[in-house]
């Protein structure tokens, strides 16, 4: 490959196997074959889009570089978006509404980028049949599904198949459902569906939804909006199970998601890396809870983050994401 810029208009039509293997490729060898110098150049984006809005978090600490109208300096070591050629993205609240399937317009953005290139993978706490039914049921070009925080790895068009899959031992989900049991008993917290939907074993997860997780979507907005019930939960649950040995996280609109330490989406995020060869600095995560505190946020410790409120400003910035590689394209175009 002569140029990581190539990449996305010759890896069309590529099987996803020759486009991973290009992407590890694209991780070796110095320098690099660019046109143009490494960093983000927010001026010509700025002068094509007026309402350019990003929040982006570098690696490892949260940096605000860019608000809508106010031009902040970037430093050549910022994040380089030509060189996100892999989007992992949470889903509930990001992707789709919570519990919700995809929009035909997000599935419309993601199939033209996974047509140019893209390699997308969706990382929840949701298990893989949920995934399943509110994302490939419509979207109908290759991509992946780290299901129960990427403790299982599907390759889910055009068949579903396993990858890989790492389950709770049985006497590690008795323990957890008998912790979460005290919490529901301590906080009188009542499902509005039945004990299965509130109490759900995800085989390498278990996830308390606090009034159920087929609960009517507008209670479960007002149920706890800011998260304040659920962290008084998580400290509760932290006296009740060992936090050595478990990870406790908020996710979703009422939920906590309950896994193996170390089973975060950072773990979830660096063994999909791992086990396609995959370099970190060519994947941007997008995710609705990249706070401390929030099931998204174990993911700014390892690979660079879109900070988002909605699937509609999901939708957005992935337009812009693809415009800023069709911008430069056509820059490099030019300068021939
Ligand atoms: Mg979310």
């Amino acid at each position: 490959m002569d140029s990581l810029l190539d990449f996305p208009r010759s890896a069309v039509h590529t099987s996803t196997e020759a486009r991973l293997t290009s992407l590890f490729e694209m991780g070796r060898g110095e320098p690099r074959p660019y046109g143009r110098p490494m960093n983000l150049n927010l001026e010509p984006i700025y002068k094509s889009y007026d309402s350019f809005s990003i929040n982006i978090y570098k690696k490892g600490h949260f940096r605000e570089i860019a608000k809508e109208g106010v031009k902040m300096p970037l430093l050549n070591h910022d994040i380089n978006l030509q060189e996100k050629k892999v989007v992992i993205a949470d889903v509930d609240d990001t992707i789709c509404e919570t519990c919700h399937v995809i929009s035909p317009e997000m599935a419309g953005q993601i199939s033209a980028m996974i047509r140019e290139g893209y390699v997308f993978a969706f990382i929840s706490g949701t298990k893989q049949s949920y995934l399943l039914e509110m994302i490939s049921s419509q979207l109908k070009e290759q991509h992946f599904l780290l299901a129960t925080t990427g403790t299982q790895c599907l390759e889910a068009h055009p068949e579903p198949k396993l990858v890989y899959n790492h389950t709770l031992q049985e006497e590690e989900k008795k323990e957890i459902m008998e912790a979460l049991e005290k919490l529901t008993a301590k906080f009188n917290i009542q499902t509005l569906t039945t004990t299965e939907d509130q109490i759900q074993d995800r085989e390498s997860q278990i996830t308390l939804s606090a009034i159920g997780r087929k609960a009517p979507l507008e209670l479960k907005k007002q149920h706890d909006p800011d998260g304040s019930k659920r962290k008084v939960w998580v400290e509760f649950l932290k006296t009740v199970l060992d936090q050595h040995k478990y990870e406790m996280n908020i996710a979703g609109t009422t939920s906590i998601d309950i896994t193996r330490k170390g089973m975060d989406k950072e773990w979830g995020i660096r063994e999909f890396a791992r086990y396609y060869g995959i370099p970190l600095h060519s994947i941007i995560f997008f995710g609705d809870k990249i706070h401390p505190g929030g099931n998204d946020y174990p993911a700014t410790k390892i690979v660079d983050c879109m900070a988002v409120k909605n699937p509609a400003e999901t939708l957005q910035k992935l337009q812009q994401l693809q415009k800023i590689n069709n911008l430069n394209l056509e820059d490099q175009d030019l300068a021939r």
